[in-house]
């Protein structure tokens, strides 16, 4: 996974390089500084977006994929763990190439330019667990 990065204090600017797969690049970055707690935000641009709509009725998620240049306007999420594994929650808002945006929240996006990031680990550790019986989503579990 190709990726560099910096240190400024506690957080880290991360530069994903082209053509990377986004999720897949953070989440090697947070393996390999073992940050199990944190935020991240960002900006960038892509070539394909897949995105997941959740239905609390259905409990029933659909997932979509647009393939077409975007400029991700902004990318927010945050960072915990959950069966030991990084577990990342993305959102994003994307500009097409009409200006208009898409968004929500992120499964995977692969980079068509350049995708800079800021990556702040907070100390500990936060996992997840799967709210079965109202929302149906991993939430925090503290
Ligand atoms: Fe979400």
């Amino acid at each position: 996974m190709k990726y560099q990065n910096s240190k400024h204090g506690e957080r880290y600017i991360l530069s994903i390089a082209n053509h990377e797969d986004l999720t897949a690049a953070i989440t090697a970055f947070c393996k390999e500084k073992d940050i199990k707690c944190g935020a991240i935000y960002g900006l960038g641009a892509i070539s394909s977006l897949t995105l997941r709509y959740y239905s609390p009725v259905t409990k029933q998620y659909v997932d979509k994929t647009f393939n077409e240049q975007m400029e991700i306007s902004n990318l927010t999420g945050n960072i915990s763990s959950k069966d030991g594994e990084v577990y990342l929650h993305l959102h994003v808002t994307c500009g097409r190439a009409d200006y208009t945006c898409i968004g929500g929240h992120m499964l995977t996006a692969t980079i068509s330019g350049a995708c800079e990031l800021v990556v702040e680990p907070f100390p500990g550790q936060i996992g997840r667990y799967l709210d079965s019986e109202d929302t149906g989503l991993n939430l925090y579990k503290f």
